[in-house]
């Protein structure tokens, strides 16, 4: 490993530390701990879901997501209801009172909000790409669960334009795009194959 890649994963690793941190804080004073508030956060994102498939989407165990799914069902943030593509099955969605709760939290920690609005937007641009790059890897490492990104997505045509600020495309809103309006966790995602996801990380390594 170089010192370089050990400097990288050394400030993630600060970044990730004071996230949680500042998560750990937030969520606590509102009573919850941070796999409850991820419940909330990826229900309000992507609708109601089934226990196993929250599970695999926050990298939890069952027996973790169950105990965080009854409590946040005693608090009346979250329900049980059956899923209406099959009847046997049951899905977790939020309450009114849930969709309001997880309104009130914050996005992520005010400061290092602020930080990244002071990037120039290339530079933001760039850290959002090299950072989607960083998490495509662990994902075809399988070591985190599958993630919502443009780089992984059957909808991405990755410098499809010659125009330098919005050379990506993307096909499920038939519009153009730039390194800034990559994303990271997409409702509209579509996984592509293995073979196309590579296709996509070499030609954005390629233009760079
Ligand atoms: S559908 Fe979403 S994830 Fe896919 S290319 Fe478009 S914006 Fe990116």
């Amino acid at each position: 490993m170089s010192d370089c890649s050990r400097q990288i994963a050394a400030a993630l690793g600060r970044l990730a530390l004071f996230w949680r941190t500042a998560l750990w804080q937030a969520v606590a004073e509102r009573g919850l701990n941070p796999t409850q508030a991820e419940i909330l956060g990826h229900l309000a994102r992507r609708g109601p879901s089934r226990q196993v498939s929250l599970a695999a989407a926050l990298g939890v165990s069952a027996a973790s997501l169950s105990d965080s799914v009854a409590s946040l069902m005693s608090k009346g943030l979250v329900a049980r209801h059956p899923d209406p593509r099959d009847g046997r099955a049951v899905q977790v969605v939020l309450t009114e009172a849930g969709t309001k709760f997880h309104a009130a939290l914050p996005d992520a920690p005010a400061p290092l909000l602020g930080a990244l609005d002071d990037l120039p937007e290339a530079e933001a641009g760039a850290a959002l790409r090299t950072l989607s790059t960083l998490i495509r890897a662990l994902q075809e490492a399988r070591a985190i669960p599958v993630q919502r990104m443009c780089v992984t997505c059957a909808y991405f045509q990755p410098h499809r334009h010659a125009e330098a600020a919005a050379p990506h495309h993307c096909d499920f809103v038939d519009a153009a795009f730039g390194d800034a309006a990559l994303r990271i966790d997409c409702a509209e995602h579509e996984e592509t194959t293995q073979a196309r996801r590579a296709i996509i990380a070499a030609r954005l390594a390629a233009v760079g």
